[in-house]
Order: structure tokens, then C-alpha cells, then sequence
């Protein structure tokens, strides 16, 4: 028997092919592409790189079972049975796949652990209730007419998936889409492919049937783009960039498909001087740095009320100083490396617009160790409004402290952004906080918390924030359309 911690830093890497129609294809050209993992930048396997030809390939057997197939047909709790199969299987692969995370994500075993894997379940698991829960209505229309609706799958949808939490993304799109009876096409970013391949397989295994999902791995520009202009496909899922998300939104237009988009931001995380000080200082460092500070919601923009200013400035730093950095195996580690060259890169040179613009690197600023994409936990203080700290994702442990004062100017400054993904504010006082929640557009607003994600609650973004919600009753109507039928009584 292997020891726990031999177990989980040698995670098997079984799947490397694409997955369509319950079967593991070479990519058409026969190319691969490597798969790294970030905190020694070994190649860790070679995965098929898919294109058109297989994208047509997995568009053609997710049309087969959507058109012809037993999914949409089966009786909706049946579905929602297989669905909790998947879960229970995925449940005893925990370790296994939270190893496979870390191995092609790089972040912390104790994370994927205890939030990535747990949460996909999670997800699967709430969904699969749903399944046989999807209700029209009656509607009293004027004649002698009995007019009902009825809601439907929405048919293929393509899904394209960011690196930053690779099987909690994938489960987003997976679980609302099975249960309402669609089938799909999902392409893992090429950072990290394996956990959803892994997935796959599991579904099948749990007696999901072949069609239902399809796997293709490979690039954007061209598996991916092959996936949003297919005539195929229905809609598209995407989470990832916001000019990624413009090139679909244009290319999706041709065939008019449904497109839900969950993209960036710049969030506002704002603590008053009557705040539980502790909480909010442990609040803000989470904030921002979990993940390594790759997260789309990021507490990025952190407001602080003059008053206690300079006392919580001193709380972070000592935060930073204490958090431990290194081999994502292990246990104790809470900050990995960052996801690629490209990241570390763009990272390191925001910091640079951060000491040029003119604010104070109070804490990091630079790279960590010789080996490996890490980057020191940064913090600036200082930065104002226009700085290019305080208005572009940077994607990466570096956070921007802001003074204030004054409510109003606050609130005007927290909404001075194109994004509106997440907003926070700590805060003893509770119509404070709860004129806060409705004056900032954003998505989603955590009072007193950060990050705090549930299946049955919808996510997503204000203006160029996203489009569309995922998670909770209203991610799964995005995978619906609705029916009106009006029968004649006369
Ligand atoms: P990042 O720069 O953080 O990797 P992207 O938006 O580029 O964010 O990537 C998110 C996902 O979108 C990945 O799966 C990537 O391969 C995919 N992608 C990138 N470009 C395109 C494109 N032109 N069409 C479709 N998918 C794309």
C-alpha cells in the first residue's frame, strides 16, 4: 500500500487522448503538445493536440446523441441518477485527482484538496437534483386556447475552459448541461488539460453514455475556434479572457449561438474603520492571494479607510512574511508557482508599472527561488486610481492598497472599472454594508467573507465582467431554451 503522500505526489496521468464518443483518439495530424508542471517546469505527458478535424469528429458524436441518443430521451430522475454515480466515483478518486490538479496546475495539494475537488462534486452533486426538476408553466393567454411552456436543453454546447482551477471549471459547464439533457464539447486550456480528461473517463465509467461528452484537448485559436464556429454547436460556455471572449462573441455570431461568458476583473474589496480588523486583514490577504492570485473574482483593488490604513498595511505584510511558498505536494504549502512563462512574465512586469507609476512595494516584489514560475506575495501601497496597478488584471499575487475617506467618492471609484465581476466590504455596520451591496455593480458581493461559492449561488459579471450567470437556478436556464405550446380548445 502506498503511504498517503507517496499516493497523492504520484498521481497517474492516464488520459492523454481525445475522448470522442466514448473512445480515446490520437489527434487526426497525430500532434501532441507538452503539459508542464509549473513548480519544476518538467514535462509532466504529452497530450493529443486536437483541431478541426477532431472537433468535427466530437461535434458529429455530441450531435448523434443529442439528436438521435438516449440522454435527452431518458427519464430526467435517471439522468439525474447517473449524475450522482459520477459524483460518488469522482468522490473516490479524491486524492488521486487532487494530486493530477497540483501536478498540471501547480497549486497547493491542501487546496485542491480541500476546495477544487470537493467543490466539483459539490457541483455535480446539486446539479443531479435539478435533473428532473426543470418545469414549465401554465400561461393564461386570452381565447379558447391552453398555452403551456415547457423547457428543453439547448442541444451541443462547446465548452472552452481556463487553466486557473482546470476541474472546477469544467464542472461549472458539465453539471448544469447533463442535467438539463445536452451534450457537449469541452476543450481544457492546454496548460491543463489532464483533470478533465480524467473526468471523462470517470463519467463514462459511471455509465454516462458515449456522445455525452467529449473531450478534445489542444489550443484556442484552433480547436477551440473550430468549436465556436462549428454549425454544430449550439452554444458556448467560455470563462477566460476578455479579448478571447470578443474573438467568440464575434465568431459566434455567424451561426447565432447562445454564449454565456464569465471573464476578468479589477474587484473592488473594501474595508471600513468599523471592521473586525483581524477578519478583515485575513479576509484581504485571501483575497487576493489564494490561487496564487489567479482568480477572476481576486480581491485586486483592496479600499481602506484612512483611519486604520497604515494598521492594516502592517497586518498584511505580516501575513506575506509568514506565508509559506514552495512544493505544491507539500501539505504545509499555500502559495504554488504561477501557471506559465507568459503569467510570471506579465507579472513581474506590472510590478515594474507599480514602482514606475509611483507606489510603494511594501513587501515582495520580485520572484522567489531560481527553480520555478513563483512569485513573493507583493503588496503595494500608495497606488491611486489611474495607476495601471489599480486597473488592469494582473492575475497574480500582487495587491493594490487604496486610501479613502468619503462613502460617496468610494462607491464612485469601486464602480470606475469596465469589470463588475465581485465586490466586498468589511464592515460592523450592517446598513453599511448592505448600501454598499446595492450601489456597486458587480456580480456577486461578499459582506464580511470572500470567496464563498456555492453551487445553488449564481456567479458572474456586470458589464464587460461576463455575460450571463453560471451556477444555481440561473445557470442551469442557460442551458435550456423555452417552449410555448398553444393548443386550440375550440
Ligand atoms: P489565458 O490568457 O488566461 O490563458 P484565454 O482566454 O486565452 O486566457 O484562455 C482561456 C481558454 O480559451 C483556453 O482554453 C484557451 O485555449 C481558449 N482560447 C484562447 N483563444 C481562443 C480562441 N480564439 N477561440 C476559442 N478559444 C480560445
Amino acid at each position: 500500500m502506498a503511504t498517503a503522500t507517496e499516493k497523492v505526489t504520484s498521481p497517474q496521468v492516464r488520459q492523454t487522448e481525445c475522448f470522442i464518443g466514448g473512445k480515446w483518439l490520437s489527434s487526426a495530424s497525430g500532434k501532441t503538445f507538452e503539459t508542464l508542471h509549473p513548480a519544476t517546469e518538467e514535462v509532466i505527458a504529452e497530450v493529443a493536440e486536437g483541431d478541426r478535424a477532431d472537433v468535427d469528429l466530437a461535434v458529429d458524436a455530441a450531435r448523434e446523441q443529442f439528436d438521435g441518443g438516449e440522454w435527452s430521451r431518458m427519464d430526467a430522475r435517471d439522468r439525474g441518477l447517473l449524475m450522482y454515480r459520477f459524483a460518488d466515483l469522482l468522490e473516490e478518486e479524491v486524492e488521486e485527482l487532487a494530486a493530477l490538479e497540483t501536478l498540471d496546475n501547480g497549486k497547493p495539494i491542501a487546496d485542491a484538496r480541500a476546495a477544487d475537488i470537493p467543490l466539483v462534486i459539490d457541483c455535480i452533486r446539486y446539479y443531479a437534483g435539478w435533473a428532473d426538476k426543470i418545469q414549465g408553466s401554465t400561461v393564461p393567454v386570452r381565447g379558447d386556447y391552453f398555452c403551456y411552456t415547457q423547457r428543453e436543453p439547448v442541444g451541443v454546447i462547446g465548452q472552452i475552459i481556463p487553466w486557473n482551477f482546470p476541474a472546477l471549471m469544467a464542472a461549472w459547464k458539465w453539471a448544469p448541461a447533463l442535467a438539463a439533457g445536452c451534450t457537449m464539447v469541452t476543450k481544457p486550456a492546454e496548460q491543463t488539460p489532464l483533470t478533465c480528461l480524467r473526468m471523462a473517463r470517470i463519467a463514462q465509467k459511471a455509465g454516462i453514455p458515449d456522445g455525452v461528452i467529449n473531450v478534445v484537448p489542444g489550443y484556442g485559436p484552433t480547436a477551440g475556434a473550430a468549436i465556436v464556429e462549428h454549425p454544430g454547436v449550439d452554444k458556448i460556455a467560455f470563462t477566460g479572457e476578455l479579448a478571447t471572449a470578443k474573438i467568440i462573441q464575434r465568431a459566434a455570431a455567424d451561426t447565432m449561438k447562445r454564449l454565456t461568458f464569465e471573464l476578468g476583473g479589477k474587484s473592488p474589496n473594501v474595508i471600513f474603520a468599523d471592521a473586525d480588523l483581524d477578519a478583515a486583514a485575513e479576509g484581504a490577504h485571501f483575497a487576493l492571494y489564494f490561487n496564487q492570485g489567479q482568480c477572476c473574482c481576486a480581491g485586486s483593488r483592496l479600499f481602506v479607510e484612512d483611519k486604520v490604513h497604515d494598521e492594516l498595511v502592517d497586518r498584511l505584510i505580516e501575513k506575506n512574511k509568514d506565508r509559506r511558498l514552495g512544493d505544491p505536494f507539500d501539505p504545509e504549502t499555500e502559495q504554488g508557482p504561477q501557471i506559465d512563462q507568459d503569467q510570471f512574465d506579465k507579472i513581474l512586469k506590472y510590478i515594474e508599472y507599480g514602482n514606475e507609476d509611483g507606489a510603494s512595494c511594501v513587501s515582495g516584489g520580485e520572484r522567489y527561488g531560481d527553480r520555478g514560475l513563483f512569485i513573493k506575495p507583493t503588496l503595494f501601497t500608495g497606488v491611486t486610481d489611474e495607476m495601471r496597478i489599480a486597473r488592469d488584471e494582473i492575475f497574480g499575487p500582487v495587491l493594490s492598497v487604496l486610501k479613502f475617506s468619503e462613502v460617496d467618492e468610494l462607491v464612485q471609484r469601486a464602480n470606475n472599472t469596465n469589470f463588475g465581476l465581485a465586490a466586498a466590504v468589511w464592515t460592523r455596520d450592517v446598513a453599511k454594508a448592505h448600501r454598499f451591496a446595492s450601489q456597486v455593480r458587480a456580480g456577486t458581493v461578499w459582506v464580511n467573507c470572500y470567496d464563498v461559492f456555492d453551487a445553488a449561488a449564481p456567479f458572474g459579471g456586470f458589464k464587460q465582467s461576463g455575460m450571463g450567470r453560471e451556477l444555481g437556478e440561473a445557470g442551469l436556464a442557460a442551458y435550456t431554451e423555452s417552449k410555448t405550446v398553444t393548443v386550440s380548445l375550440g
